[in-house]
């Protein structure tokens, strides 16, 4: 079991001269010169962030889709992914639980709710104990993988290779990294957006919770980080 119980996660993939790229796709459409000679002419990185701002503001999306990411992401529960593949456009390649048997204790994630409760912690790590060990009965009996997983929890650890372009990296921030979001999928978009922003400082204005990005917030519950847009509006 891995010794931490927050998620792993790797940049394992992304393009070269990512900035000029994006650039380069918001510029042509305001240009008469070729795409290739705005992308060799890109040299001004203050001059490309402003453009690329205005145009992303401004709701012209698709400049942002040129550029695709791969993050490869282990120690995150059941109950993280299944939250994470409801995000439609991105390409997922999951462990899988038909073809993986598990062979003595399955790894699991504590919610750390649980963790710093010695008492109940303890009960949890007994039932994933009770929870393996029927597993196990079920497969030695000659159940295969993919029935005997009925029984595995939401906390069993899984790993998930994801592949996404810029544009849905940042909803997907905008989405989960609000307090609104749960723990765990928190934790790993955070994980995700800071693999990015170490090798692509610009992107962290834009890898941020929604309401940074439009000023207000739009949920029930409001965590106090932004105003809501009617007390916005009563000003
Ligand atoms: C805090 C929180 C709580 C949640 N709670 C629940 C819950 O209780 N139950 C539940 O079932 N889900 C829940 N969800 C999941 C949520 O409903 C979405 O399925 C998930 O966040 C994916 O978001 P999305 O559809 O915006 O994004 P993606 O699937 O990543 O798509 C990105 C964007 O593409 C566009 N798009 C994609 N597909 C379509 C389409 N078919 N038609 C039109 N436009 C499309 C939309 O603009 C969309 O915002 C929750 C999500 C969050 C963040």
């Amino acid at each position: 079991m891995e010794e931490s119980n927050k998620p792993v996660v790797h940049l394992i993939s992304k393009p070269e001269n990512m900035l000029k790229t994006i650039y380069t796709a918001c510029r042509t459409c305001y240009s008469a010169d070729s795409p290739y000679n705005i992308y060799e002419g890109a040299e001004d990185e203050e001059k490309m962030l402003k453009l690329i701002e205005r145009v992303v503001s401004s709701g012209h999306y698709s400049t942002i889709e040129h550029i695709q990411v791969t993050f490869a992401i282990s120690n995150v529960s059941r109950a993280c992914t299944h939250q994470f593949v409801r995000h439609r456009h991105v390409s997922f390649s999951q462990k899988s639980q038909r073809y993986v048997k598990e062979k003595g204790q399955f790894d699991y994630l504590i919610p750390p709710t649980i963790e710093k409760n010695p008492e109940l912690k303890e009960k949890f790590v007994s039932f994933m104990g009770e929870i393996s060990k029927l597993y196990t009965e079920f497969t030695d009996a000659g159940i295969p993988a993919e029935d005997a997983r009925a029984v595995l929890p939401n906390a069993a650890s899984t790993s998930i290779v994801a592949s996404l372009n810029l544009r849905e990296l940042i909803h997907i921030a905008n989405l989960r990294l609000c307090t609104r979001a749960q723990y765990e999928i928190r934790l790993m978009v955070k994980a995700m957006c800071d693999e990015l922003v170490k090798q692509e400082p610009w992107l962290k204005a834009y890898l941020v919770p929604k309401c940074e990005r439009c000023g207000y917030c739009d949920e029930d519950k409001s965590c106090g980080r932004k105003p809501k847009l009617e007390e916005l509006l009563a000003k």
